[in-house]
């Protein structure tokens, strides 16, 4: 069983924002947290993204990223395509769309969205057809959850509660298990093994490598201001490329003065 995780928007793209959030921080941690939920029911899973970036690196690219998206989902051959996003314009709760009815995705959207509604006591909106890029594009059955609105005052105000998102991703764990014919066991939803981050977008060729050798980990890079996401101090283990060191307590520093030098820590730690 292989799933293809795809955290809506991301990069360039914030998606819908509103009540001080932003749709693309929710949708990867919510994919964050799901990953390991899922492997430690057995299933394999890939990611469209990672961490705070367009797929593909396409930023400003819309068709062009969101078929990398489906590239992914493709190259892998996966048998369930799940995108995750946060609604927005003025409603309330949860609904799953799919491209077409009557098929495996339908199945799917069915499994997933009770879970989704019951886990928060959200509105059911139901199962919805619609022509959608990721859905459309992807030759595996394929589904896009909106998990409430982010400009309504009531959803959002669940959406800013961490409690809240991770039960959004146990929700969809449990369906996902549930389309797939396996008995959902609670867990995986610990803190990261590894995670890389980068000093700015320009590592990331570097950081990819460095990820790869630790088991495809996350990669995070440092906002403008040069603070260091959350997650990354929770992980077990903080691989950090380009400088400046963080006070996190297990860190392997791959850094220089100059980017070349840079370049050489990491050769060195790729071997
Ligand atoms: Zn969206």
């Amino acid at each position: 069983m292989k799933i293809c995780l795809d955290p809506g928007h991301g990069g360039y793209d914030s998606g819908a924002v509103g009540n001080g959030l932003q749709e693309k921080d929710i949708t990867l941690e919510v994919c964050l947290d799901l990953k390991p939920m899922l492997e430690y029911n057995g299933i394999t899973v890939v990611m469209t993204r990672a961490g705070d970036y367009a797929p593909g690196h396409l930023e400003g690219d819309l068709n062009g990223e969101l078929q990398a998206r489906v590239n992914i989902a493709e190259q892998n051959n996966v048998d369930l395509f799940v995108s995750v996003h946060i609604n927005t314009g003025g409603g309330t709760g949860e609904e799953v769309l799919i491209s077409g009815s009557g098929g495996s995705a339908e199945t799917a959207a069915n499994k997933v969205l009770p879970y989704l509604v019951q886990v928060g006591g959200w509105t059911n909106r139901g199962v919805k057809t619609q022509n959608v890029f990721v859905l459309r594009e992807t030759s595996m059955p394929a589904i896009l959850t909106e998990s409430g609105f982010i400009d309504s005052a009531a959803d959002s105000a669940k959406l800013k509660d961490p409690k809240s998102r991770q039960a959004l991703a146990v929700a969809h764990a449990k369906g996902i298990c549930d389309y797939f014919g396996i008995p959902h066991r609670e867990g995986g939803n610990d803190v990261l093994e590894v995670a890389v981050l980068l000093f700015s977008k320009e590592d990331f060729w570097s950081g990819t490598d460095v990820a790869v050798k630790n088991g495809n980990c996350a990669i995070f890079v440092r906002s403008a201001d040069h603070s260091v996401p959350k997650d990354t101090m929770s992980a077990k283990q903080l691989i950090v490329i380009g400088g400046p060191t963080t006070s996190h307590p297990n860190e392997v520093l791959l850094s220089g003065k100059t980017k070349y030098d840079t370049a050489t820590a990491v050769g060195k730690y790729l071997g």
